[in-house]
């Protein structure tokens, strides 16, 4: 059979594939520590799993806007207006199947072929495929540890060209766990503000941020901005509602009733269930998300002092989102039974065949030097996968 080049394009998403080999695997009876999808392992809070069976027994499992029920539009507009000191109108706002749903119909309704989208390495694996099967040519801007993975606004402004047509900006960022300033995302906006082009923020793990550090996106940092910024967000991350599928997109309605009609003819709305449940968990007690936060803060500083205590390993210490992205650089050119291990994809093979431990190799992210460690698993895992992990490192020779 021949299938259409655009399939050719991408390759299936890595987190996910690691997830499922993972998963495989402990179906076998094999046990094996998952470090690979970022995914809270909590429950969904109990309010909002009561709220979806109401929605249930009282009917509302019908077809609805494809857009969303406005009743949840106006909980998105409630929390970018608390949270964020955003005001949007409903016209602005679009409800999709996950956030990752939303940054689809981003690119499908902005990018032509041959359009330039600058994304900062490491990024999060979807952002480049979602670019090229939309046409468009991802332009990478490198960061490093030193720089606390983040990108200077002189290096922005040495990215842009003509043919730019948009900036994809993540923080807190998934894998680096780096988060900006407001500061920092004020002098990046300067930089934005001089051309023309949209900003997409993606703000999904804007509640698990660390050390008091409070949360700015670039649209409440440069005010000016907001026109052509795109917020998207969820309940996937902040809510332990993964599975649920609600994702959003805030921004200029041109671009939110282009991306609303794309959906008309792909997914036609997001489950009615997931929209009322989604509706409790913005308006709702918020006691079991600080639960959350508190728990993942606890593992990050836990995970990073652990990874960093391993002699060849080195860790940034993150201030957000739920991954540690250690540089495993320095193990690079050892070897086990003869198998030299020199790059991430044989670093992650040899810690899942030998450790019995699942992370991401950091080439996924555009990152060689790294591997990526979801702590979104239970301390009990985290202690017993990092000894795991100390253990098969200290039999390389
Ligand atoms: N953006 C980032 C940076 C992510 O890590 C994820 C996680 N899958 C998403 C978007 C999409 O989340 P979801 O589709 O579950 O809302
Ligand atoms: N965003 C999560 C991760 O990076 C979930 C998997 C995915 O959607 O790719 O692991």
């Amino acid at each position: 059979m021949k299938l259409a080049d655009r399939v050719h394009k991408i390759q299936p998403s890595p987190t996910l594939a690691i997830d499922a080999k993972a998963k495989a695997l402990k179906a076998e009876g094999i046990d094996v520590i998952g470090f690979g999808v970022g995914e809270p392992d909590f429950d969904t809070p109990e309010n909002i799993r009561q709220a979806a069976k109401k929605a249930i027994d009282n009917g509302f499992t019908r077809y609805t806007p494809v857009g969303g029920i406005d009743e949840l539009k106006d909980a998105i507009i409630s929390k970018l207006k608390r949270d964020n000191g955003l005001e949007f109108r409903r016209d602005q706002i679009t409800v999709a199947c996950g956030a990752k749903h939303s940054l689809y119909n981003i690119s499908q309704a902005l990018i032509q072929e041959g359009d330039e989208v600058i994304i900062p390495v490491p990024y999060w694996v979807s952002y480049p495929d979602q670019v090229l099967l939309a046409g468009g040519r991802p332009v990478f801007v490198d960061t490093d540890e030193k720089s606390a993975f983040k990108i200077s606004p002189e290096q922005l402004e040495k990215a842009i060209t003509p043919r730019t047509k948009a900036l994809i900006l993540n923080s807190p960022c998934n894998p680096t766990g780096t988060s900006y300033t407001r500061d920092e995302l004020r002098k990046l906006g300067e930089v934005c503000l001089k051309y023309d082009f949209m900003i997409i923020s993606d703000d999904i793990y804007e509640k698990l941020l660390y050390d008091g550090i409070p949360f700015a996106n670039i649209a409440s940092a440069v005010p000016e901005l907001q026109s052509r910024t795109i917020v998207v967000n969820g309940v996937s991350k902040t809510f332990a509602m993964t599975g649920w599928r609600i994702g959003y997109a805030a921004g200029p309605v041109e671009i939110i009733s282009a991306m609303t009609k794309l959906q008309s003819q792909s997914t036609s709305n997001p489950s009615s269930v997931a929209q009322k449940a989604s509706i409790e968990a913005l308006n709702g007690p918020q006691d079991a998300v600080k639960m959350m936060i508190s728990e993942f803060e606890n593992r990050r500083t836990y995970i990073v002092k652990r990874l960093n205590d391993i002699p060849g390993i080195s860790c940034f210490m993150s201030t957000g989102a739920f991954y540690a992205f250690p540089n495993v650089s320095e193990l690079y050119g050892k070897s086990f039974s003869g198998k030299a291990i020199n790059n991430s994809t044989n670093l992650c093979a040899f810690f899942l065949e030998h450790a019995r431990v699942a992370v991401v190799p950091g080439i996924a992210f555009g990152a060689d030097n790294y591997v990526r460690f979801s702590y979104a698993t239970s301390m009990d895992n985290i202690r017993r996968g990092i000894d795991r992990i100390e253990e098969a490192i200290s039999a390389l020779v």
